[in-house]
């Protein structure tokens, strides 16, 4: 086989009306290149209806940068050839010849346009090009089965009235919308294993993020530092178009006064503190709101009543994508992502954390025992912040 071209298929942006489809899909195709530039690839990208098709030399990476790519919902390196049973047939036979190895196949066809278009239907391409796919088989020496719900090797053909394309793979993207067709919003990045996700999950919506991390002095230090910064590294790495930068918040005396002050319900005033500096981040960057990579009940700040004590710290809409998620479901996906490796030491939390932490607390008696100037002091430490372009 001989791919040209990568099929790239936008799901979700179809169902938008013409002129919010189009303005996303001038995005989409903006970070397309964009991503192809950031992996040193070239390829000329034409649109059509639901579909964009990138010409290029190197279909195999061009495919994996764009099922990289938020707003891809799969991508397939395709050969080009001509709209008739022939030259279909042949393409087929030769990417079976090249690339099946045992077991069932199929052929599935699709074909778009006006049916005067083309001399046949989809189901006789099928029956037409199966039928010499199943003479290949057998002249490899190989014992030809069909097996149309689940094959071990699918032949596709997409027949449109200029040109048809072949192709044997969908390599799955994240989906949703392109980035940066939302208004951006403030990540709250601890560098631990749920926050990177919660803000990719935003990212796969079309937010672009602007990480916040919140060093707690003695108890976070150089290495939580690091981490949170090589998570927003392998973050950035999906938004190739829009520059990032770390917005580092000093929170070192603020932890050592809580921790001085306050006992069992200290956390909850720290993720306040957090939260009332992710909004003056926000209010600086014009964002929108936060995420967080919290998820009910998954530590003792985390209990849909302390959820209730911290939200009221910002009025800003707080986004927790992981809301409903178990921690085993959040970990595959951060590997997936390509964030876990980065997360691999404890979070600072869980040494300011007491023995004992409140799970039910009350919002009345954390503001009696939190320190006065806490928000303000959040808004003191956000506008110190250090700012950390992150390169890629
Ligand atoms: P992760 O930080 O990835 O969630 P974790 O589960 O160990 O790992 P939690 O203590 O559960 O962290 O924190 C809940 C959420 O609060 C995080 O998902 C993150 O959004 C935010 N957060 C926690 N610590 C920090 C920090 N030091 N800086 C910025 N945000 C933080
Ligand atoms: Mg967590």
């Amino acid at each position: 086989m001989h791919p040209d071209v990568v099929l790239v298929r936008n799901g979700e942006l179809g169902v938008k009306s013409e002129q919010v489809r189009r303005k996303m899909e001038d995005r989409l195709a903006e970070n397309l290149r964009a991503m192809f530039a950031a992996r040193g690839l070239t390829g000329d990208i034409e649109r059509r209806r639901n579909r964009l098709f990138v010409h290029t030399d190197e279909p195999d990476a061009v495919a994996d940068a764009a099922a990289d790519t938020f707003g891809v919902v799969s991508a397939s390196p395709a050969e080009t050839v001509e709209p008739t049973l022939e030259a279909i047939s042949s393409a087929l036979v030769d990417a079976t010849e090249a690339h099946y190895d045992g077991g069932s196949f199929a052929v599935d066809a699709d074909r778009a346009g006006p049916a005067s278009a083309h001399p046949f239907t989809s189901p006789e391409i099928e029956s037409e090009c199966g039928a010499a796919v199943w003479d290949a088989v057998e002249s490899m020496g190989a014992e030809p089965a069909v097996d149309l719900d689940d094959p071990d090797f699918r032949l596709c053909v997409e027949c449109r009235p200029d040109e048809a394309y072949v192709y044997l793979e969908r390599r799955a993207g994240p989906g949703g919308l392109p980035l940066g067709t939302q208004r951006p919003v403030v990540a709250l990045v601890s560098g631990g294993i749920d926050s990177p996700v919660a803000a990719w999950k935003l990212m796969a919506r079309g937010c672009p993020v602007v990480p916040v991390y919140v060093d707690l002095g003695d108890y976070g230090g150089p290495d939580h530092r690091a981490r949170a910064r090589a998570t927003v590294e392998t973050l950035a790495g999906y938004a190739p178009g829009e520059p990032m930068s770390l917005h580092v918040v000093d929170a070192g005396a603020v932890v050592a006064d809580l921790e001085a002050a306050m006992a069992d319900l200290r956390m909850l005033s720290l993720r306040r503190f957090m939260l009332a500096t992710a909004e003056a981040v926000a209010e600086a960057e014009a964002a929108v709101g936060v995420v967080t990579g919290e998820a009910i009940g998954q530590k003792s700040s985390q209990t849909s009543a302390n959820i209730a004590v911290t939200d009221v710290a910002t009025t800003l809409p707080i986004h927790r994508p992981l809301l409903t998620m178990d921690k085993a479901d959040i970990t595959n996906l951060a590997r997936d992502i390509g964030t876990f490796e980065d997360a691999t030491v404890d979070t600072g939390c869980n040494r300011v954390a007491p023995e004992l932490p409140e799970t039910n607390a009350d919002l009345d008696a954390v503001r009696a025992a939190e320190p006065d100037d806490l928000f303000e002091r959040a808004r003191t430490c956000a506008t110190a912040r250090e700012v950390v372009p992150i390169e890629r």
